[in-house]
């Protein structure tokens, strides 16, 4: 049994603005099953504290002129020990952790995840009165990439695991941040926390964590690349041998057919009529027509290009020339919020757009779509793939990062051998989109060939069994790692 500090920015249900809260949210849980001791620390967002439970105050302490209360809870729905960081002056906000209510970031970013970093090493260190000693800092994303460089110049310190959840947002400030910050200044280096004349956050955790994760096998490979590498992948590769992909797993029990309390009716592999109910239930969620007969395509997430969303939008025109209806949930960029808008304006029988965040209604989405639309120009793991495939609602992807991985083509090999489970294409075009889109809809014309493939969706295992041993295995080298460093 190891003791882990699993620092994260969010965790579902606490709070969620992507992936990162869903891993946050049941990866410790998955490693408490394994009797790994992790603890989970996340700052005390309004919205965190009144979701949790029975929180009570652990600890209070000063750091970089900030006073702290370590708030004590239960993530929620389970049995790991979380810890907020309460701190009002940076984290008693309303709404999104990093953006203000006009989607610009925080004007005091830097100071917000540096305290969280500080606060983190203080934590592992057993230096903030909770009579308790990390052997491995788990840290996750840029908020957390200070952690790993604030820990290499301790005395017998834990090991550190820096995992990408998305090499795109960096964390990246004006040097003045970096004085300001009282960062060492021995730091300011491009082999350390300078990039290009600015501070990076991330770059924190890729040059000092022990070893370094992404959360699949192709875009552990694919950021060693210029292409998706965004400015870091010299690095990447300078690091290659301390790096790999795990997949992400998905939460069972949130998102399971059978037994999930936001849809019309449960079904599973064996008897799938009830996801016929959760189409009608959709349609009318939506305000469409209810007919269980045409194709119903699915689509929830962030409205920003990384997502396709931009392909989307070019295609539809010419998706909707085929007898299907659309039905979309997101939010994002306003030009994309518009167009979507605007384009469900035009065609009120076949498209339905929904601006928002709704955990709810995403579920019966998954759970009533026939096909689900991911054309990602980049995708470090994507959940809702995973979610899709466990609902038997076919996935729809680009060939890139994890969906790569999770997804298999209808190929008329994969179809004989009967492992297709979805539709994948390669260029980030509409044409590219269209075209697999109607080969989709071809083979939903044959129910026969369409329930097959759905039942070979159903049974895949993405759960967090598998890949929360291959996180205690990364956990072991670190620490080896770490031990050797401090022996050198
Ligand atoms: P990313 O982290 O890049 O946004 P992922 O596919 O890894 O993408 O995870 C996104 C998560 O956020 C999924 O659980 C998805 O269902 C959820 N989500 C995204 N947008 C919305 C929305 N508008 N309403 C409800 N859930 C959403």
């Amino acid at each position: 049994m190891s003791r882990i500090l699993f620092a994260t920015s969010e965790a579902h249900p606490l709070m969620k603005t992507g992936g990162l809260a869903d891993v946050a949210g049941s990866l410790p849980r998955a490693l408490k099953s394994l009797r790994e001791d992790v603890r989970l620390l996340m700052p005390a967002y309004p919205d965190a504290i009144a979701r949790a439970q029975h929180v009570k105050t652990a600890t209070r302490f000063d750091i970089a002129g900030y006073a702290i209360t370590l708030l004590e809870t239960r993530l929620p729905g389970t049995q790991v020990k979380t810890w907020l960081v309460d701190c009002p002056a940076l984290f008693d906000r309303p709404g999104n952790p990093y953006l203000n209510a006009d989607g610009e970031p925080w004007i005091d970013n830097a100071e917000r995840f540096h305290v969280l970093c500080r606060v983190a090493v203080e934590v592992a260190c057993d230096r903030a009165g909770l009579d308790w000693r990390a052997d491995l800092v788990h840290c996750n994303d840029w908020q957390t990439g200070l952690v790993p460089a604030f820990l290499q110049g301790e005395a017998d310190r834990p090991a550190t695991v820096f995992t990408i959840h998305n090499l795109a947002y960096q964390g990246l400030f004006p040097y003045e941040k970096f004085v300001s910050l009282h960062l060492p200044p021995a730091m300011w280096t491009h082999h350390q926390l300078e990039f290009h004349g600015q501070l990076s956050f991330i770059k924190g955790g890729l040059v000092f964590a022990d070893r370094l994760n992404t959360v699949s096998p192709t875009y552990a490979k694919e950021i060693q690349s210029p292409e998706f590498g965004n400015g870091l992948d010299g690095l990447l590769r300078h690091r290659s041998t301390a790096l790999n992909g795990i997949l992400n797993g998905i939460n069972g029990d949130e998102w399971n057919p059978n037994r999930d309390e936001h849809t019309a009716a449960p079904f599973n592999a064996n008897t799938l009529t009830g996801k016929t109910t959760n189409k009608l239930a959709l349609q009318s969620a939506f305000g469409l027509v209810q007919n269980s007969k045409p194709a119903l395509i699915g689509n929830v997430g962030r409205m920003v290009e990384q997502k396709g969303v931009d392909l989307v939008v070019q295609a539809l025109p010419q998706l909707l020339a085929h007898p299907v209806q659309v039905v979309i949930l997101g939010s994002g960029a306003t030009i994309y919020e518009d167009a979507l808008t605007e384009l469900a304006r035009q065609y009120p029988k076949q498209l339905a757009v929904k601006i928002g965040y709704d955990e709810k209604l995403a579920h019966l989405l998954e759970a009533g779509s026939d096909m689900f639309l991911m054309p990602s120009r980049f995708e470090p793991c994507g959940l809702n793939q995973l979610y899709s495939l466990r609902y038997g609602t076919l996935p729809i992807v680009r060939r890139v990062g994890g969906l790569a991985d999770t997804v298999i083509d209808a190929s008329p090999s994969n179809l004989v051998s009967g492992e297709a489970t979805g539709f994948v294409f390669d260029k980030a075009t509409k044409d590219a989109l269209l075209t697999c889109t109607e080969r989709a809809i071809k083979c939903f014309g044959d129910q026969k060939l369409w329930r097959r493939m759905q039942r070979t969706a159903m049974r895949q295992d993405h759960s967090w069994r598998h890949s929360a041993h291959e996180y205690v295995s990364l956990y072991t080298l670190a620490m080896q790692a770490a031990k050797s460093k401090q022996k050198a």
